[in-house]
């Protein structure tokens, strides 16, 4: 199994403290990996800031070519790839196979498409006897920073655009799930010229805060938390640098008495606890009008109790465990303070076995205000709540500090537009929930971050516009 960092174009060994990576579907070690000594970290900065002279020039064209060569070569492995994403975080192996590989290549092809549209807007005479053009330049190095739920698919969207845009990158997967982003490191180390991708290894609190913190990373992207997303400010702060985030959401999925519920069934049961629910954009918080609640219910608690448990390639798995027994305690913890105040449907327990597996749980009569309707619990659990008309879901939706995904179901379009028109949440869909494409933002608003990844905005985080004049 590949271990080793990425700095400089050479693979090296960690110098720093032996981190596990666990099967969470047994609690077994799979691999030690090595964090980054500070050094290693300071070296990996240095490098991408030498390598960013020379490739911050390259063409759009060849920037292009390597993306196209990087799909390829991720797709010629990618059995392999998910192999190793099935076994870090848990998945079921169809879904690291077949979901998640796909988008991930293709992102990169998309990209490659995507660095050839980066035009300023045409010259002109603004002042007599001047012409002024607008450039779009590369920002700089940029300081990566990806989540453990999706660790390749998020370093893809983490790369892609600021490999299209002229940036080279210091990278930093998370600390519980390194070992596709190590082995695809490896083999992208064969496309790219050296020092344009240097990915270490390391917990946020040490690692991960000192590449944000480094100087000459003039930009800092992350795909996290809230909490990460306010040290990536602080350090910018600091400096003052470009922030891209993308971090939680606690999507609503608002539901009208005329919307198909036996559809809003089946995508709840897709959906919400697909990667066992650890899924920014999850469909958790569904609000229903009062005349579908009871019916919405039942539909849900019929498809829910019908997902089956279980280890990655074990026939018929369509959840896994969670991600770590820190993780599985934390939605226990929502779960358990909850109890109270709502009625548990389904769930609400450990799964069996030695893996952090707990069960896929309904919580229904759940107040607009509580804590599992606002937090984010990250875990394979929904709640449904009551709302009795348009007026009053926008307001529970919006008083929400997320603005990640959101979804409104009905049969009335005019309901539709407005709805959609007026929830201030980055992306929204009508009558379905969760379906990606590269040529699309990934967008973020309120507490939920800035940008987007996907789509040719993603490029604006890694781009500086200026303007040049020339005097005649
Ligand atoms: P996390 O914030 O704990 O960790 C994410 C990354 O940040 C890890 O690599 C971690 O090591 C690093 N990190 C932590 N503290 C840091 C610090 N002080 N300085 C620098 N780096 C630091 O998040 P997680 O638990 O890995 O992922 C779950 C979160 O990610 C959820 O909130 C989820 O919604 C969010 N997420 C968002 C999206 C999106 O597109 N918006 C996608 C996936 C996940």
């Amino acid at each position: 199994m590949q271990t080793k960092l990425l700095i400089g174009g050479e693979l090296v060994a960690g110098e720093g403290e032996a981190l596990s990576a666990l099967n969470p579907a047994t609690g077994e070690e799979v691999a030690r990996v090595r964090e980054a000594s500070e050094a290693q970290v300071d070296a990996a900065v240095r490098l991408a800031g030498e390598a960013f002279e020379t490739y911050g020039r390259s063409t759009p064209g060849e920037r292009a070519a390597l993306l196209l060569e990087i799909a390829d070569v991720l797709e010629a492995h990618q059995d392999e790839l998910a192999e190793l994403e099935s076994l870090d975080v848990g998945k079921p192996w169809p879904s690291a196979r077949d979901d998640e590989m796909p988008l991930t290549i293709d992102t990169f092809r998309f990209f490659a498409g995507a660095a050839r549209t980066m035009t300023g807007s045409a010259a002109g005479e603004y002042v007599a006897g001047h012409t002024s053009m607008i450039r779009r330049d590369p920002v700089g190095p940029v300081a990566a920073i990806a989540p453990w739920n999706y660790p390749l698919m998020m370093a893809a969207w983490k790369l892609a655009a600021p490999l299209a845009a002229g940036c080279s990158i210091v990278l930093k997967p998370s600390e519980i799930t390194p070992l596709s982003t190590l082995r695809a490191a490896e083999l992208l180390n064969d496309i790219l010229p050296k020092g344009v991708l240097n990915v270490i290894h390391g917990k946020g609190v040490d690692i991960g805060d000192r590449l944000i913190n480094a100087p000459g990373m003039e930009a800092i992207t992350v795909t996290g938390s809230p909490a990460t997303g306010m040290a990536a400010m602080r350090a910018a702060g600091r400096e003052i640098k470009h922030v891209h985030l993308e971090l939680g959401g606690k999507a609503p999925v608002i539901v009208f008495d005329d919307a198909d519920l036996d559809a809003v069934a089946e995508t709840i049961r897709y959906g919400s606890y697909f990667n066992a629910g650890q899924d920014c954009a999850q469909p958790c918080r569904v609000l229903v009008q009062d005349g579908a609640y009871d019916r919405l219910v039942a539909a849900v608690e019929a498809q829910v109790k019908e997902v089956q448990i279980g280890a990655q390639k074990a026939e018929g798995t369509e959840m896994g465990p969670v991600i770590s027994e820190a993780q599985r305690a934390r939605v226990a913890g929502f779960v358990d303070r909850a109890r109270e105040v709502c009625e548990v449907v389904l769930g609400g327990s450990e799964g069996a076995g030695a893996g952090y597996f707990y069960q896929p749980t309904v919580l229904a009569n759940v107040d607009n205000d509580a804590e599992v309707a606002t937090s984010e619990i990250f875990g394979p659990v929904v709640t449904l709540s009551r709302f009795s008309d348009a007026e009053e879901a926008l307001k529970i939706a919006n008083a929400s500090r997320y603005g990640l995904a959101s979804s409104v179901w009905t049969a009335n379009v005019g309901r539709a537009m407005e709805m959609t028109s007026r929830l201030r949440y980055g992306f929204t869909w009508v009558n379905t929930h969760g379906v990606g494409t590269p040529e699309m933002p990934w967008a973020a608003m309120k507490g939920s971050g800035t940008g987007c990844d996907m789509s040719v905005y993603a490029l604006d985080a890694y781009t500086s516009v200026r303007h040049v004049m020339v005097a005649h």
